[in-house]
């Protein structure tokens, strides 16, 4: 007695499989995700219906997933010890558009002109995915209600199935694929051995190829932290960092809302771009429940974060999201706004908890911190918090945060004060440091290039503006007067050097600010610092305008060099105007902006001349 029963699809899933059938050429590998979901998902529940304490068929069978290639036959198969499926149960589910991701996905095709794989990964349709790669799909099923028997299914994906009674089946299900001509590869081992290893590693049931185990590591990160060794957490990272050294910096962590959240992120020893490696890509994978929906994902962190590596698992992605909506998506925003956040408080912990452990991090990584500044508008504050500096009133070589500078600001001071510089020795013998030794306010030392563009953008820190040293509007309390000029005099000797140096420079005037030097040049932009000036000019292309380029020029009335400069130019006015230039270029040297200092060696040699002939 033939007891075959023939069934058709339902509309819409035959609409569904022609797609996967005809249309889709890439990206077909992730058919096996799939089944392997479904047969972990099948393992899953049955582990619950265990719990309850249900009878069910063939207890002593434990949960697992086995898959076996067969080269010479063109097949590959996956078993699973899970739940199975009763007659009912074959129909409902492999016939009928009951599942939520497969009506998603057919809503998104229909907006969509150009369905693609892509799509049908993310969304997660499933069991008809493995039409991509079969020509004939059987199923054999057998639930775990121990009244119930086996059923085989089998389609060709067109033109609907059959079902028929098959008997002595253990629990569970398998499905037999016979690949077609041009999806022969999945019959081999080595490539589902990759294909495995890629999305499914963290399945959390033992899967087997060919009667080897292939997932071994664990999904950590769904394991409460107090229960995992350090061991297990190195083990993790070499599998998934692919880096043989230890992680500087580790961050688990669970969130509920506003998104479930499960993540391990890390912060690898050594940061590969700065040792000139190229840019580096973000390393942290996105997960469902355990099953990998996009590696390297882009946009789950900001750009400036690129160096983490990790897992980052939500269960409130919903499948049904394509690749392209996810980049902009209300929920990645979320995603991406919930994550980092939690980073930046992570490394502000850190640093308060292990200051030398985060100062590791902050000699391998404050570039990308710095960029943080500049091209993370949201996070910007929070970034600046994490950024150290060396400061007058430290020692050499130690950092303070900006948070510590303030706290550390007596009430007469209302900025924070940066001054750039080549070096620490460059920044305390620098004219614009003068005022600020002298009326005893602190000094950031900045003497990365990028500092100053820094500060720009973050501009003020718990509400104190940030200023540049040199455009700091500070005199000195009580002005040198031992040899000084008088204000007359002074006031003559600035006339006559803006009549001898003409256009070099922008105003003269008398400086309220110097101490040790005789003269300081002071860009006179507003808003342009000398050092900055300079980066300008060296990023600047060849038709670029950067705007009149001026200096004013600042002298100090109780210097020596100045008083007698007023003395000789009433005696030998041409000697007068060359020691001016003079001036004039070391205070350039001093501001970093004399773009060749052998202009100025001539006149350096004449001058010499003159003092040896005395
Ligand atoms: P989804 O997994 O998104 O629900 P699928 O099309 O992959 O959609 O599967 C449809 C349904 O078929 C599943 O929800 C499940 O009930 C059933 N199913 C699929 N594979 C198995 C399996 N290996 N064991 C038991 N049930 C399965």
């Amino acid at each position: 007695m033939n007891t075959t029963e023939k069934h058709h699809f339902q509309a819409e899933i035959q609409q569904l499989l022609d797609i996967v059938i005809h249309s889709l050429y890439t990206d077909k590998e992730i058919f096996v995700r799939e089944l392997i979901s479904n047969g972990a998902d099948a393992c899953e529940k049955l582990r619950f219906t265990q719990a309850s304490g249900a009878a069910i068929h063939q207890p002593d069978v434990a949960a697992g997933i086995a898959l076996t290639t067969d080269e010479a036959a063109g097949t590959i198969t996956f078993i699973d010890t899970g739940i199975g499926m009763t007659h009912g149960e074959l129909v409902e589910n492999l016939g009928t558009i009951a599942h939520s991701g497969t009506k998603a996905f057919l809503k998104q095709l229909a907006e969509d002109k150009k369905p693609d794989a892509k799509l049908i990964g993310q969304f997660g349709v499933g069991f008809y995915s493995a039409f991509m790669a079969a020509k004939r799909v059987t199923v054999f099923s057998r639930s775990l209600a121990v009244e119930e028997q086996g059923w085989q299914w089998i389609s060709e994906g067109t033109g609907g199935y059959e079902i028929a009674p098959a008997a002595d089946l253990p629990r569970g299900t398998k499905i037999v694929l016979e690949l077609k001509d041009d999806a022969k590869e999945f019959a081999q081992k080595d490539t589902i051995e990759r294909i495995v290893k890629r999305y499914s590693s963290f399945v959390p049931f033992p899967i087997e190829l060919n009667g080897s185990r292939v997932n071994t590591v664990q999904a950590l990160w769904t394991r409460s932290k107090s229960e995992i060794k350090e061991e297990e957490y190195s083990e993790f990272y070499q599998f998934i960092g692919h880096d043989h050294e230890q992680p500087l910096l580790r961050l688990h962590f669970t969130a509920d809302a506003p998104l479930a959240i499960q993540s391990l992120l890390f912060v690898p020893a050594r940061n590969f771009e700065t040792m000139g490696m190229g840019r580096m890509e973000s390393e942290v994978n996105l997960y469902c429940k355990k099953v990998l929906i996009q590696a390297k994902a882009k946009h789950l962190f900001p750009e400036w974060l690129r160096f983490l590596k990790g897992v980052v698992d939500s269960e409130d992605l919903p499948l049904n999201i394509s690749r392209e909506t996810m980049q902009d998506s209300a929920l990645m925003q979320k995603l991406n706004k919930v994550l980092t956040t939690r980073f930046l408080k992570f490394l502000d912990e850190q640093a308060e908890k292990d200051p030398a452990t985060y100062e590791k991090f902050y000699a391998e990584y404050q570039r990308f911190l710095k960029e943080g500044v500049v091209t993370d508008f949201t996070h910007k504050e929070a970034v600046g918090k994490l950024l150290r500096y060396e400061s007058s009133l430290l020692e050499k070589g130690k950092l303070t945060s900006l948070a510590d500078y303030v706290k550390r600001m007596g009430s007469e001071q209302k900025e924070i004060y940066c001054l750039m510089a080549p070096s620490r020795e460059a920044a305390e013998s620098s004219p614009y440091y003068e005022v600020f030794r002298e009326r005893k306010f602190e000094v950031l030392f900045l003497y990365d290039a990028w500092d100053e563009f820094v500060m720009e953008h973050l501009h003020t820190f718990e509400g104190k503006p940030l200023k540049a040293a040199e455009k700091a509007e500070l005199n000195l309390t009580e002005p040198k007067k031992d040899g000084a000029l008088s204000e007359d005099a002074a006031k003559a000797l600035a006339q006559w050097l803006k009549e001898t140096l003409g256009d070099k420079v922008g105003e003269v005037r008398v400086s309220q600010r110097l101490v040790d030097s005789p003269a300081v040049v002071v860009d006179a932009d507003k808003f342009m610092t000398s050092s900055m000036r300079r980066m300008l000019k060296a990023m600047k292309k060849d038709d670029q305008e950067l705007g009149p380029e001026k200096q004013d020029f600042e002298i100090n009335a109780a210097h020596p060099i100045i008083s007698r400069l007023d003395q000789m130019r009433q005696k030998d006015a041409a000697l007068a105007s060359q020691v001016a230039e003079q001036i004039l270029d070391n205070a350039r040297v001093a501001a970093g902006v004399l773009e060749d200092p052998r202009t100025m060696l001539k006149r350096l040699n004449q001058l010499l001349e003159k003092v040896l002939n005395q």
